[in-house]
């Protein structure tokens, strides 16, 4: 049985914003009793923090079918510009897709590859780079020559950029309406996605 994360990143905030927005989120859920100020390092592998904050006790109310006697693990908050990945090490994403012309650049051409062409991925590793560095990376379609900001290039499932991160781990899937809410009281458009260490 592996390790399982649940994780919902904020796609839009700042930098600036990332601590204070991380802040009244964690608040929200304490006063909630989802969680506790208390933070433990157990069963959590999130890559850029190693403690996360401790289920609370009314932790079930967000999860479907919460098997109430298995505590779930911790809850990490990742704040800072970082690249995230749905799997373990970090392995780039299949392809991205122009936000000008919609074409989709292939990085990983599955399954004649299984690792991204480094001609391909280049710009768009050196671009998140210096967006992780600054803020700001673009990169250029190969098919429209538009440059448009790495942060507004389309990924598939399970990589996002953002500057603020919850990683759920071992948690029964969150429900619906908890997530619908967590992405309103972020105000910013988020990815939610599954991962396994
Ligand atoms: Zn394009």
């Amino acid at each position: 049985m592996g390790d399982y994360f649940e994780r919902i990143v904020d796609l839009d905030v700042t930098a600036a914003d990332a601590q204070a927005s991380a802040e009244r989120m964690i608040d929200w859920m304490v006063s909630r009793g989802w969680l506790l100020r208390e933070t433990s390092r157990e069963a959590m592998y999130s890559l850029h923090v190693d403690e996360g904050y401790v289920a609370g006790p009314a932790w079930a109310e967000i999860a479907r079918n919460g098997d109430v006697d298995r505590m779930p693990a911790p809850v990490a908050v990742t704040v800072g510009r970082n690249a995230h990945y749905g799997g373990q090490g970090e392995i780039a994403p299949a392809d991205a897709k122009c936000p000008s012309c919609g074409a989709t650049t292939v990085i990983i051409d599955y399954p004649q590859a299984w690792e991204a062409d480094p001609a391909v991925w280049q710009p768009f590793s050196a671009a998140i780079d210096a967006w992780r560095d600054s803020g700001a990376g673009a990169v250029a379609c190969t098919s429209c020559d538009t440059t448009s900001p790495i942060t507004d290039w389309r990924w598939p499932w399970g990589f996002a950029l953002g500057a603020l991160a919850f990683d759920f781990w071992g948690w029964p899937p969150l429900t619906d309406e908890f997530v619908a809410e967590f992405t309103a009281r972020l105000g910013h458009r988020v990815d939610h996605h599954t991962g396994k260490f």
